[in-house]
Order: C-alpha cells, then structure tokens, then sequence
C-alpha cells in the first residue's frame, strides 16, 4: 500500500493557479471552503439560479457559470451529481485549457466511459472518504478526512502532484492519503455503499423491526432497539474496531453475536453479496441506473417513497422529536 501524507506534497504546483469547483453540494462546498481558506484561487461553477448560487455567493465565493467558470483553470473538480457529469462535461469541454487537469471525486462517469477526456488533460480522483460535511468539519478544527488518489490520465507528468496538492488543500493530505485506481475506488466505494453501509445496514435493521413488531412487540420499543441503538455499536467500531465493541458490550452480547450472527448473514447472504459484485464490476448495475435516469427515474422515486413511507420512519420521527438533542 503507498499512502501519502503532507510531507510527500509539494502544494506549490498549485500556487497562484486557479482551482474551479464545479457543483456546490456535500462535496463541493467543503472542496471550496477548504481550498480557500488553504489560499489557493478558487472559482465556483454553477447553473445560473440554481439555489446553490446564492448559497456560495454569500460565503464569499467568486461564482461564474461553468463554460465560464473553467477558462484559466488549472484544475476543474467535477462535483456535481455523478449522472450529470457527461452532458456538464461535453457541454465544458470547449472551453477547457489545454493541459488542464480533471478531477473526480468519485470514479463513476470516467470507470463507466460516461466521461471520455481529451488526451492533453490530466484526469485524477481525490475521493474523500467520508461525507462532504466531515470534510469541512475536520478541516476547521485542523484534521482531515482520509481520502484516496488515483491517476487516469497523466498527459503531462505532473498528475499525481497536482492532485496530492488538492488533497492537502482540502485537508485529506493531514489524514493520509492512498494511492488506489479509478476501477478499485469505484467498484468498492458502490459495493459498500450497495452491500453494507446503505443498503446492507437499513435492511437489517427493517428487517428486525418488522420481525420484533409482527411477533407482537411495541414498535416504539422496538425502534429503541434496532435503529436508535445502532448509533452507539458504529460509534464503538469506528473508533476501535470489533476489540473495541467486544470490550464494551456485555458478555452475554458478545457471545449472541458470535453464535447468531452468522445465522442471519449466512451463506445465502454472502452468495447475494458476491452477486451484487459482480453486476458492479461488469457494468450491469451502472447500465441500469443511467437507464434509470434517462427514463426520469420512476423506480427510483417509487422504491424511495416505499422507504420513506415505512412505520419505522413514522415512530422513529415521533420518538426523536422527544430527544432534542438530536439535529433532524
Ligand atoms: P450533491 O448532490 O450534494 O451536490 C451537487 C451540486 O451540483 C449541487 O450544488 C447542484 O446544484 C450542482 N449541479 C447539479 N447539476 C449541475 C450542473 N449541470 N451544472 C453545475 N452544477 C450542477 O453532490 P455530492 O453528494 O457532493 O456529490 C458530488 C460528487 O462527489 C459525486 O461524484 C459523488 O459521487 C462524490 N462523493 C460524494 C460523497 C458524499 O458524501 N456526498 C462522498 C464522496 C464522493
Ligand atoms: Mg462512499
């Protein structure tokens, strides 16, 4: 593994050159904020409008829309929603310096050939691993969130510098960063995200509620168990791993862990995780979710209400109004 850290970055390929961001969402604006208060020139590019552009306007950002925003530039960060980076990207790509540099922060569109960069350009990933809000966050208090670098595309030898100096300028560089490829940061970043963090995680816990609820159990009761409580385990593996959890949790959790466990996710569950792989790494499951856009999302937006509509979101959002301490 080649992880690198501030020491390894020389931030002055990036001095007096101009930094355009493209997208002011979870990324883009802690990208921006960071990169600023780093001292490097930044320019954001947004739909003229568009609600974000009032929103980095009044924190102090020089905002042009993206043709204009990326003349000069001598990195342009797409940060935008993964599906609307090739019609953003095609509708930039004449205004683009020669030799200037793309970066991604995640390696969809470019893995999935949605985004097809002219040779003169560098084409790098920056992928912070963790969300846009924790970027800031760590940066204001002097840390960072790890991040990993990948190079696609090194027209002119200076790639990987220009991008390690990025990831100094938005804090990852204090964290480490390491070194992966567009095709590993991507198929594991969805596996992840598909298998276990989003996917994996919330189906778990509905599972367990509708199981706790159906054999007669109160829902609130329930609730308290599988989802509110969960906050409290991820907390403990976060910051020691499985001996971390093991030392805090009681005996008798600890060994119903271990002897059921591996009853829930069993066999099937790992053959249904090697399936999900699969489709993510023969482009099925990307095939399908561009689909899903072009088509206007309709499955998307009913498989979304279905979540939303649950009797799990119904006492979860009764019970953590009683809990003021929580941000909703
Ligand atoms: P987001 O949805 O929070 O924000 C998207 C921004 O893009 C908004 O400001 C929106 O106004 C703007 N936008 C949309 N269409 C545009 C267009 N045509 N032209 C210009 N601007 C446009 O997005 P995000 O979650 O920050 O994701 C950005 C990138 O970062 C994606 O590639 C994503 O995979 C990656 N990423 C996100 C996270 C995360 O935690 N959210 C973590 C790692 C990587
Ligand atoms: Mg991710």
């Amino acid at each position: 593994m080649q992880m690198y850290s501030e020491a390894d970055v020389d931030i002055s390929c990036l001095q007096d050159k101009q930094v355009t961001i493209l997208g002011y969402g979870s990324q883009g604006r802690a990208h921006a904020l960071n990169l600023k208060d780093s001292g490097f020139n930044v320019v954001v590019g947004l739909r003229k409008g568009g609600a974000s552009w009032s929103k980095a306007v009044a924190d102090g950002l020089t905002v042009k829309e993206p043709a204009e925003a990326v003349r000069g530039a001598t990195i342009i960060a797409f940060l935008t929603p993964d599906m609307v980076q090739k019609a953003l990207y095609e509708s930039i790509d004449s205004e683009i310096d020669n030799g200037a540099t793309l970066l991604f922060a995640h390696g969809f569109a470019v893995h999935f050939k949605q985004v097809a960069p002219r040779s003169d350009l560098n084409v790098v990933l920056i992928a912070p691993k963790g969300p846009g809000s924790l970027v800031r966050r760590q940066y204001e208090e002097g840390h960072g969130v790890p991040c990993l670098v990948a190079i696609h595309q090194d027209a002119d030898g200076e790639a990987l510098n220009l991008a390690l100096a990025y990831s100094a300028g938005i804090g990852g560089a204090r964290a480490g960063v390491i070194e992966t490829t567009f095709a590993e940061e991507t198929e594991t970043d969805l596996f992840g995200e598909q298998a276990v963090l989003c996917g994996g995680a919330t189906e778990l816990i509905v599972a367990g509620f509708e199981t706790l609820v159906e054999a007669g159990y109160q829902p609130e009761v329930a609730y308290y168990e599988v989802m509110h409580e969960l906050k409290l385990i991820v907390d403990l593996l976060h910051e020691g791993g499985l001996r971390k959890m093991h030392k805090f949790i009681s005996d008798t959790a600890a060994w119903g862990d271990m002897v059921s466990g591996p009853r829930v996710v069993d066999a099937g569950s790992r053959a249904a995780m090697k399936a999900v792989l699969t489709e993510i790494q023969d482009g099925t499951f990307a095939k399908n979710w561009i689909a899903e856009n072009e088509h206007g999302m309709p499955e998307f937006k009913a498989k979304m209400n279905a979540d939303l509509e649950h009797p799990i979101e119904t006492v979860g959002k009764d019970l953590r109004s009683r809990m003021d301490w929580l941000q909703s």
